[in-house]
């Protein structure tokens, strides 16, 4: 049986792994079309399952289809996976606890949302990069010959000298084993709290959440909007002596830190490109997790207005079309009254009233929703 929160990824790989069968062998017996590219193929159906491939696996588990789309990102309610694209860029890398991918380990399906930043078992902060060969970490890549390994490869793509052919010398596998990698602890008791109410909402809320989310996670979805794109972060306390570092330390393009519009250092990859040092970001969980403790210190408040206004400084004003973008749930739609005082800063007098006609609407369509029903 697949585990609460595990992914069809994983629970694929476990299988096959329990059995000592390959993946592609397993795939088949799960009745999951499978070509060349299997792990491209399992990723995908990660993220979604057509009718006909949840109506095969419902004939090979006897799982029913509804507990199967538990195991998909679309069947979970939760925001922003536009991840699964296939590019290694800046923050298309996914986060991952190396621990959790000790060989016959399982991983959650949590790990594709943007909020994941901390492992709750190992209560580490996650990683997305392998410190050996730097490459990202995507489940589309892992191997199911070599369960826990880095899939990534050593060295520059055009490192070495071309051969006769043209071709340059193939690259070495990096295969380290990814349970090793070294991971930071975490200290900072209201990142637990936000991970754990984010999780229960994405394995129990799921579908009703996405008609009517709760108070809470509007309020949770609507500051994170205002701190990673709008605010900048005044004032901030956490007890884990590496977040409060990240705030209080000085950017220092040199060393590779560079300052997140926020206010958090965050690391840069520097490379020279022709002659030119450039750097890009990477997604980077401590980051995270330094923005979403940020939203801690306002949505765990007693006094959200407050501490919205004591947290938070507003770059700039913003228009509501522009504040819309991006959101897959409009949830600022139903935020609580206690951050209007903010909302009314950020979007002006007339952004807000827009806002505010949204929300009657909303209202009403809600109010006629349940009519119907009883009706
Ligand atoms: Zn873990
Ligand atoms: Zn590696």
């Amino acid at each position: 049986m697949p585990l609460a929160d595990e992914s069809l990824f994983s629970w694929v790989d476990h299988l096959a792994y329990t059995y000592s069968i390959d993946r592609p062998t397993m795939m088949r017996v799960l009745g999951l079309p499978v070509k060349n590219v299997h792990a491209f193929k399992l990723s995908q159906l990660t993220a979604r399952l057509t009718p006909s491939e949840a109506r095969q696996l419902e004939a090979a588990t006897g799982l029913p289809q509804d507990e199967l789309s538990l195991l998909t990102v679309d069947g979970v309610a939760d925001n922003n996976y536009d991840r699964d694209r296939g590019t290694d860029t800046a923050k298309e890398a996914w986060a991952f606890c190396p621990k959790c991918l000790t060989p016959a380990g399982r991983w959650p399906l949590w790990w594709y949302e943007s909020w994941a930043v901390l492992c709750p078992i190992h209560q580490t902060y996650l990683v997305s990069y392998c410190p050996d060969c730097e490459s990202p970490f995507r489940p589309a890549d892992l191997r199911g010959d070599t369960p826990g390994m880095c899939s990534g490869f050593l060295g520059h793509p055009y490192d070495g000298q071309p051969g006769p052919s043209g071709r340059r010398p193939k690259r070495k596998r990096c295969n380290r084993p990814m349970w090793e990698i070294n991971t930071t602890p975490v200290a900072d008791p209201s990142l637990f709290e936000i991970h754990h109410r984010l999780q229960y909402f994405m394995t129990r809320g799921n579908r009703q959440q996405r008609h009517s989310p709760s108070q809470w996670l509007c309020d949770f979805h609507t500051v994170r909007r205002l701190v990673s794109r709008w605010t900048t972060v005044r004032s901030f306390s956490s007890p884990d002596p590496t977040l409060q570092a990240r705030f209080s330390g000085k950017p220092d393009w040199e060393s590779g830190w560079s300052q997140s519009s926020s206010g958090f250092l965050e690391p840069i990859k520097l490379v020279s490109l022709g002659g030119f040092r450039t750097g890009y970001m990477r997604r980077d969980p401590i980051t995270e997790a330094c923005e979403i403790s940020a939203v801690g210190q306002i949505v765990l408040s007693r006094d959200m207005e407050t501490s919205a206004h004591s947290t938070l400084t507003i770059r700039h004003p913003v228009e509501l079309a522009k504040f819309k973008e991006g959101f897959r749930i409009f949830y600022p739609i139903a935020a609580s009254p206690a951050l209007d005082g903010i909302l009314n800063d950020l979007l002006g007098e007339q952004g807000f009233t827009a806002l505010t006609e949204h929300r009657v609407k909303a209202l009403r369509r809600s109010r006629q929703r349940s009519a119907d029903k009883q009706g």
